[in-house]
């Protein structure tokens, strides 16, 4: 069935079943978790859910009928999707117009539509408003959808008027179903579900070799005796372009290295109080236990905070560009600026 693709989100299922089967169904939710968690799968999987011409149980999809099949391939004339244009910071208003538009039509297929807001984070004060009027009263049948990060920073006159469902981060054996099924080799899955940090999106970047090459120069990088910023600002954000436009995929790959760094600088930490390190090779292992001997304990700890401030702002939509280079000059500044250092 195709809820069995949907791993870690059994409590927002089976409260949206609950209200369906009570007849209850809300017509504005607000899936509100981290990116990459699936929340943008669970919207395709309700929409096909609602959609299907022969449901074989309550909001649940065959999986095999024609609108299953057109809601799979994205071409299903009553469901439409909005998102930040690649390129962009914000949600368009004439996207937005031109998407309410087409919730305000009658559906094509059956009685219902369903509309998915991809990037609510993305509305501007004009498109919110824009939008307000759909959402304040959608049209009969209709389901919208609305994909954000954090509820807690929507505007309030649109998550007053949405019903919030809340995704969490997965676990790590559901992390790992995600990756197996997407044909990730073993011999990768327990690293990879270690820096996923819930996400199997992020995951799944990581699942690529050129990732890993630009990881080991950002590393060794960064720990050298004397980085050289010029360098790695401009090695960190040809990775960040290689993305594409795409500003959600750029914002993966900048959390990505910060998870690299993250980790480097832990296992400095585990090294410099004599720990071992499982999975390191003897250079890799003598350029960390250098660095923490240069660094000291109080000055990598300082390090972890700016890195966790630093994903945190990765998440709020800060300037990615503003994000590497205050993380490489957290690195890069000598040793006698550092608050901590001594
Ligand atoms: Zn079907």
């Amino acid at each position: 069935m195709a809820w069995d693709r949907v791993r870690g989100h059994d409590a927002p299922l089976k409260s949206l079943r609950a209200a369906f089967e009570a007849g209850r169904l809300g017509q504005a939710y607000l899936f509100a978790g981290p990116d990459g968690v699936g929340k943008r799968l669970f919207a395709k999987e309700l929409a096909k859910a609602l959609l299907c011409d022969r449901p074989p149980g309550p909001l649940t999809a065959c999986d095999s009928c024609p609108a299953c099949a057109q809601v799979e391939a994205g071409t299903h004339p009553d469901v439409f999707a909005v998102r930040t244009p690649p390129g962009k910071h914000d949600l368009p208003i004439e996207d937005v117009r031109e998407f309410c538009a087409r919730m305000a039509m009658k559906p094509t297929r059956g009685g219902r539509k369903v509309g998915v807001v991809e990037t609510a984070d993305d509305f501007n004060a004009s498109s919110a408003n824009a939008f307000l009027k759909t959402l304040e009263e959608p049209p009969p049948g209709s389901l919208l959808v609305l994909l954000a990060a954090d509820a807690d920073r929507q505007l309030p006159t649109i998550l007053s008027r949405c019903q919030v469902v809340r995704f969490a981060p997965l676990g790590p054996a559901d992390v790992r179903s995600v990756l197996a099924d997407n044909g990730v080799e073993a011999d990768r899955l327990d690293r990879l579900v270690r820096l996923a940090d819930g996400s199997p999106a992020r995951a799944l970047a990581l699942n690529d070799d050129a990732v890993w090459t630009v990881r080991q120069k950002l590393v060794d990088g960064v720990t050298a005796a004397r980085p050289n910023f010029a360098a790695l600002a401009r090695a960190w954000q040809e990775f960040t372009d290689g993305a594409g436009k795409d500003t959600a995929a750029q914002r993966v790959r900048v959390s990505l290295v910060v998870g690299f760094l993250v980790e480097a600088v832990r296992q400095a930490l585990r090294l410099s109080v004599g720990a071992d390190v499982p999975g390191l090779d003897a250079g890799e292992a003598a350029r960390l236990r250098a660095f923490a001997d240069r660094l000291g304990p109080d000055r990598l700890a300082d390090l972890l905070d700016r890195l966790a401030e630093a994903d945190a702002h990765v998440d709020r939509r800060a300037q990615l560009v503003l994000i590497v280079e205050s993380v490489l000059e957290q690195f890069t500044k000598p040793a006698g600026l550092a608050p901590a250092a001594g």
